[in-house]
């Protein structure tokens, strides 16, 4: 069996009691990085297990190695460095293989990033659009310039060395509603989380102000009508 486990977005306390179960009887987990994955069980005094590196650049032979083992009745655990895995992160391969192939598949839920922050937001959120990361050439104009007519809420992860220029994009792409709203959110469930909530007009001046440190998720309302 593979159960795909939610892990905490910064704050060990949103770990569930499923996934604590869960991680003592698995014989393996699969993770992005080793080392992210043994500190994770480390915090949460859990005992050792096999941590199986997979990223997108892993090779089909230890994708097929890994489905092998699953398919003798090996129970494995599949996590990312934080929140759900598959949610621009590494895990959809491997899952679709995995049901390709009928191995029994469970998934934990948990926290992610995107869903706080929509949570968190005060904007209308039972309709929204999902993005990923922004393109950083290709696209990312069009991309970019679409949001002046989105009818419903956007939410995108973006880094720390991109989001103030991205902020700005968005500010110019958007000028002709000064009024529309947008949440950006900093280091969610962490020690300096911060939601500054805002509008286009006064979005240049938030992103030169802002603190740029950490992890971020941005959040744009709806177009005005
Ligand atoms: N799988 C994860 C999830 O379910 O949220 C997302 C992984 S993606 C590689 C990492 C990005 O998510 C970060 O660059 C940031 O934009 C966003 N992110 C993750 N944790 C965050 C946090 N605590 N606060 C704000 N943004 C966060």
């Amino acid at each position: 069996m593979l159960s795909i486990i939610a892990t905490p977005i910064g704050n060990l306390g949103d770990i569930t009691l499923r996934a604590l179960e869960t991680f003592k009887i698995v014989n393996a987990i699969i993770c992005e990085d080793t080392r992210v994955a043994g500190a994770l069980l480390h915090h949460l005094n859990l005992p050792k297990k096999e941590l199986i590196s997979m990223h997108g650049y892993s090779s089909p032979e230890k994708l097929d190695a890994v489905i092998e083992r699953l398919l003798q009745g090996e129970h494995m655990a599949l996590v990312s460095d934080a929140g759900t895995p598959g949610i621009s992160d590494p895990g959809f391969l491997l899952v679709s293989k995995a049901r390709a192939a009928g191995v029994k598949i469970e998934a934990i839920p948990g926290p992610s990033a995107f869903l706080t922050a929509l949570s968190a937001s005060g904007l209308p959120i039972n309709h929204f659009l999902y993005l990923g990361f922004l393109p950083l050439k290709k696209g990312r104009k069009t991309m970019i310039a679409s949001f002046a007519e989105a009818e419903e809420t956007i939410v995108f992860y973006e880094s720390v060395h991109r989001i103030e220029r991205t902020l700005i994009e968005i500010a110019e792409a958007l000028k002709d509603q000064p009024e529309r709203n947008i949440v950006v959110c900093r280091e969610l469930t962490k020690l300096h989380e911060e939601t500054i909530s805002t509008t286009i007009s006064e979005l240049p001046e938030t992103a030169k102000k802002m603190v740029k440190k950490g992890e971020f998720v941005v959040v744009i309302g709806p177009m005005d009508r």
